[in-house]
């Protein structure tokens, strides 16, 4: 609930048991919300009754996370069939599940404060809408979230409140980092945060890494998982079902030209700078806000940090370059985002022959279709929970990025 701890670092769990082999020797037999119930139990046990856990993870846990695969060897994991169409609702919706949960009882309402680049915002809504005695304020970038996505945060309206923040996303970072660490506003506010800085919504994401795995036909050949990432929440989630026992074999940390954890990879040396604006909008980050947990997880050793995980980064006209041969060749069509750990993932088996991938594709196409229709030279089928979304009228607060104005806004909020 707490969502960063007083010396503005960020939580782990202090200790991160294996799952048992006999769940993965049998890990076919698991519906997907039974696995994130085992991942749970091992983890959060104790904490949470058993019934109430299994009620959680059958709720959160309710759209499905299918492989498609474009050769043997290419495995798409289509992360986007909740009601954002981005893989940030499984963790928006087992968050809203948990916290609803511990705050059951409270007398005063929890505030929610979330910085998205584009997609955490809508899921976050989706997730928490109308969540009995919770209410999330969402700060976005100004211009610089698609249009679906801004109708996403801006139109939903109860609980969910909008800020069009006049500046990038980092600034929207900034803002709702330093809300927590103000003696004024924390007094005045229960505040809680639903980035991927939350544990809770770290967890829930590690679920889908091992469902992956058990719909592979071939679990043989050595498995390699390719994210594209921005604050390296996913891949960090990756890292978390690997310690559980999930036989991987080799990350792939997919970026953009914001490209500081790949840099950091090379050389050993982690030069956050600010970042710059890219197709693939929700990995804009300078400071991935989940690099601190990684060199946790690896005690800070850069040496073995870089065996496990490779880095790459690729340009906008790479990426578009990308969707459209993938399109020509196969028909199917990825977002910017996939198409970016796509070509991480081809680069890498260059080299690797013997292995096979899993791309995690993070968003619909039609979440970008200005982008991907461009592109293709086609139309995108737009589902019709996004469709809906275009007509609906969008409500936000504008402010600028000076703390002081903010800060002000929220202790009459
Ligand atoms: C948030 C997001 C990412 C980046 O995920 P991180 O966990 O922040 O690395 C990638 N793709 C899409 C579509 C996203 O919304």
């Amino acid at each position: 609930m707490k969502g960063l701890p007083d010396d503005n670092g960020l939580f782990m769990p202090a200790t991160i048991p294996a799952l048992p082999q006999s769940f993965f020797d049998n890990i076919e037999d698991y519906s997907f919300p039974d696995i994130a119930l085992e991942v749970c139990r091992t983890l959060i046990g104790g904490v949470i009754s058993d019934d109430k856990l299994q009620s959680i993870a059958k709720h959160a846990v309710n759209f499905p996370a299918p492989i498609v695969s474009l050769d043997e060897q290419t495995h798409i994991l289509e992360l986007f069939h909740g009601p954002s169409l981005a893989f940030k609702d499984f963790g928006a919706r087992f968050m809203a599940q948990l916290m609803a949960h511990f705050n059951a009882g409270e007398t005063r309402e929890l505030t929610i404060l979330v910085a998205t680049s584009g997609d955490t915002g809508g899921a976050v809504a989706a997730g928490f809408y109308k969540t009995p005695g919770i209410r999330v304020v969402i700060l976005y970038p100004s211009g610089k979230v698609s249009m679906l996505q801004e109708k996403q945060l801006t139109t939903l309206g109860h609980n969910i409140t909008a800020l069009e923040i006049d500046g990038t996303f980092d600034d929207c970072q900034a803002l709702v980092k330093q809300a927590f660490l103000d003696k004024d506003l924390t007094n005045k506010q229960r505040l809680s945060s639903a980035n991927s800085i939350n544990i809770a919504r770290l967890i829930p994401q590690s679920f889908y890494y091992l469902e992956a795995y058990k719909q592979l036909k071939d679990k043989k050949t050595p498995v390699v998982f390719s994210i594209p990432s921005g604050n390296f929440g996913n891949l960090t989630a990756g890292l978390l079902a690997m310690k559980m026992g999930l036989p991987v074999h080799q990350f792939i940390a997919a970026t953009n030209a914001n490209d500081v954890v790949p840099a950091y990879l090379a050389s050993g040396e982690y030069k956050p700078r600010p970042s710059v604006r890219t197709l693939s909008n929700a990995m804009d980050v300078g400071n991935p806000s989940n690099f601190a947990r990684m060199l946790d997880l690896y005690s800070s050793t850069w040496n073995i940090m870089k065996q496990d995980i490779k880095g790459y980064s690729y340009t906008d006209a790479e990426t578009t370059a990308a969707v459209k041969a993938i399109y020509d060749d196969t028909g199917y069509v990825l977002d910017p985002h996939g198409a970016v750990a796509y070509l991480a993932f081809k680069a890498y088996q260059e080299a690797n022959k013997e292995v096979q991938g899993v791309i995690l594709e993070t968003a619909h196409p039609a979440k970008f279709i200005d982008t991907v229709e461009e592109t293709i030279g086609q139309t995108v089928d737009v589902p019709e929970r996004l469709a809906i979304l275009a007509k609906e009228k969008k409500v936000a607060i504008p402010m600028g990025i000076g703390f002081e104005g903010f800060k002000e806004w929220l202790m009459g909020f």
